[in-house]
């Protein structure tokens, strides 16, 4: 037998028997065989079966060229009787083991690098899962830090602007001192703590003496700074614990904690005084009356107010530029 490969020059000589072992990629062959005994010339007849691929034998005739192509890697065996022309086939086949080699990548060697490859594929998939999913778990983080620092500034923002309006809802704008609505809401508070724990309050009203007449004169501005410059007298006469407030108008009034009637009198003289050096500052009479009340057992805010607005209209009608008591009440 003689085995001649695709593309291949050399060819593989065998005798009776043997192994042809081949590479991979040659699947392409031509098996070329003899008889032995020459003797019987051209009637020597043939038949071949390569086990393994040909379902049957083949009766080739006197044909003395096998060919294949395309074999799959594996073993075969080929098998090859002869007869001798009168229709007697010999009984034995000669036999040749043909193995055709498997293919890189069929080896074992090649599944473990498929099956690490497998590995490493997933593996690069995981990871680049895992990594978009912290990076998307990172922004999300980011945005919600930065939302909740919006968050934060606009509530910090909006606590001041609250605190803000709260000081101009409470305060007059002109003279800086407490307005009355603040006023009224400090001056009951005060009262009923003063009731509750039986303490003294005193409760004062005073008027700027002739100020249509100051106005009239001098003009609204002149009398806009007359009332700012009788505010910060009156704020630097009075006592830490004591509440001023620009009642409206060119009217004041000032709450006294812990201050009986007598002291509350000698209080308000003193501010009575203090005004005739804003009068020199300002090149002109001013002046203020007074009405001081104490609050008394039993009597309500309004009254204690009431009696305070009595003394400052005696004091008026009995000349200005006084402080006058108020009445207790019958
Ligand atoms: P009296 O001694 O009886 O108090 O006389 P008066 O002229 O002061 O009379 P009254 O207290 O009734 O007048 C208050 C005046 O104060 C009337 C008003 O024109 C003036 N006035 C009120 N608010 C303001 C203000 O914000 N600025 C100025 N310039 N004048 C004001
Ligand atoms: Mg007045």
């Amino acid at each position: 037998l003689l085995v001649c490969r695709e593309n291949r020059n050399d060819a593989w000589m065998l005798n009776t028997s043997g192994t042809i072992d081949l590479a991979w990629h040659e699947k392409d062959l031509t098996l070329v065989y003899s008889p032995v005994d020459l003797s019987a010339g051209d009637r020597i007849e043939f038949m071949y079966r390569l086990v393994g691929y040909d379902e049957d034998w083949k009766r080739v005739g006197h044909r003395r060229v096998a060919e294949y192509t395309n074999l799959p890697d594996g073993e075969y065996l080929f098998r090859i009787k002869a007869s001798n022309g009168s229709g007697e086939w010999g009984e034995d086949a000669a036999e040749y083991r043909i193995r055709i080699g498997v293919p890189p990548w069929k080896t074992p060697s090649a599944y473990v690098v498929y099956v690490l490859g497998g590995f490493l594929l997933m593996f690069s998939v995981y990871t680049v899962a895992a990594r978009r999913q912290s990076k998307a778990l990172r922004k999300a983080e980011e945005e919600r830090v930065r939302l909740e620092d919006l968050v934060r500034e606009r509530t910090s923002e909006l606590v001041q602007a609250n605190r803000e309006l709260a000081v101009l809802a409470s305060r007059d704008t002109l003279t800086g001192l407490c307005n009355r609505r603040k006023f009224d809401e400090t001056f009951a508070a005060e009262f009923f703590r003063a009731e509750r724990f039986d303490r003294p309050l005193s409760l004062a009203l005073g008027d700027i003496d002739q100020f249509k007449t100051l106005n009239d004169r001098e003009g609204h501005l002149f009398g806009d700074q007359v009332l700012a410059a009788v505010a910060e007298s009156l704020s630097a006469g009075i006592r830490s614990t004591d509440v001023l407030a620009r009642w409206g108008g060119d009217e004041f009034a000032l709450l006294m904690l812990e201050t009986g009637t007598e002291e509350a009198l000698a209080v308000v003289e003193r501010l009575r005084r203090g005004l005739a050096e804003v009068g020199r500052r300002l090149g002109r009479e001013i002046s203020m009356s007074f009405g001081v009340a104490g609050k008394v057992g039993d009597e309500t805010p309004e009254n204690l107010m009431h009696r305070a607005d009595e003394a400052l209209l005696r004091a008026k009608r009995e000349g200005r530029n006084r402080v006058v008591r108020g009445d207790f009440p019958e």
